[in-house]
């Protein structure tokens, strides 16, 4: 059984900035992953809020260079699903993958999660050319426009009133007549002038040509079918954390988002979360990079107390 000192559960922008870490402080490092290395910045167009990056950083390409260092610097790379992990005694821990068992002295997981899709036609042919999973990265690009965004829920009124000091106007559109979020944002949104909202709605369909112009939506209430113009649109239905396969193990919370403290550490020792898996995540690469190094600093010393 091949075994190491740091196995990292995933290789989006935390996993791999780990990796740099540990193999850096001589840590052997094995990085799993079984999607594309880079996660949530391989699927971006172009990221405009990443430090160093003035005219904006391709995503496919920063996630080939992250890639690439967290490699150079030693790290063993495998494409392999993580079915479960185990804990055998400390420091000893196992990882199921769907190819092997590996023993690991710490495990860092950064399995981040994706945003909810509407799974509607058009969503992914304009993904990135119009809509959006992301206010915080996207919204410049719709300064002084009319946008809309999608979902009744926190993420949705938080983002939208984010929006209002970019945009021209927002439209919120929601599948019920009543919001999910809470009071305080709710308030927020209501007595802000730049913000409307269509009830019982739904979107049918992204429309546009090369890039988004319009959405079609149904009215729930009468079936009525009709397209509104927007020149951007902002999906908040909900986030899908990649924890399932921890099965209780390490505790989560009602989103699947792992409690840790600010050393990444969870309640099991020897076991780090970092990155959109972690509770209060601001979800942002370099938040994701932060925690990722901060998991790895705190792995390393870990393993250095014990070896001493
Ligand atoms: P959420 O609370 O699950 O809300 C999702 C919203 O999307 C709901 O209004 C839901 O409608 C709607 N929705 C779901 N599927 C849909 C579909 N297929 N078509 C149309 N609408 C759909 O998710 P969230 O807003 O992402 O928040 C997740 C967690 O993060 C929550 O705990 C939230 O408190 C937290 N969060 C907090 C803040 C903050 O406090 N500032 C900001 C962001 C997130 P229904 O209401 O009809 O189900």
């Amino acid at each position: 059984m091949e075994q190491y000192d740091v196995i990292i559960l995933g290789g989006g922008a935390a996993g791999l900035s780990a990796g740099l870490y540990t193999t850096r402080a001589m840590l052997s490092t094995l990085v799993l992953e079984s999607v594309g290395y880079g996660g949530q910045v391989l699927v971006t167009d172009i990221i405009e809020n990443y430090p160093g990056f003035p005219e904006g950083v391709k995503g496919p390409a920063l996630s080939i260079l992250m890639e690439e260092q967290t490699r150079k610097f030693g790290a063993v790379m495998k494409f392999e699903e993580v079915i479960s992990i185990e804990q055998i005694g400390e420091p000893i821990k196992l990882v199921n993958t769907s190819e092997a068992i590996y023993q690991a002295r710490t495990i860092i997981i950064a399995t981040g999660g994706s945003h909810r899709k509407l799974q509607v036609p058009g969503e992914e042919e304009f993904a990135g050319k119009g809509v959006s999973y992301c206010a915080v990265c996207d919204g410049n690009f719709f300064r002084n426009q009319k946008v809309i965004v999608i979902g009744g829920g926190d993420a949705a009124l938080d983002e939208g009133t984010y929006l209002t000091g970019l945009v021209e106007q927002v439209t919120i559109i929601h599948r019920r007549d009543e919001l999910r979020a809470s009071k305080i944002l709710q308030q927020r949104a209501f007595a802000n002038p730049k913000i409307d909202f269509m009830w019982s709605h739904v979107v049918e369909e992204f429309e546009g040509n090369g890039i988004l112009e319009s959405v079609k939506l149904r009215n729930l209430k009468t079936s009525e079918l009709f397209s509104i113009p927007t020149a951007g649109a902002f999906i908040y239905i909900g986030f899908d954390s990649n924890s399932a396969f921890l099965n209780g193990q390490v505790p989560v919370d009602e989103f699947g988002h792992i409690y840790a403290n600010g050393q990444m550490e969870t309640s099991l020792p020897g076991i780090y979360a970092c990155g959109d898996i972690r509770v209060a995540s601001d979800k942002q690469l370099g938040g994701a990079v932060g925690d990722g190094i901060t998991a790895a600093l705190a792995s390393y010393r870990y393993l250095t107390e014990l070896d001493t």
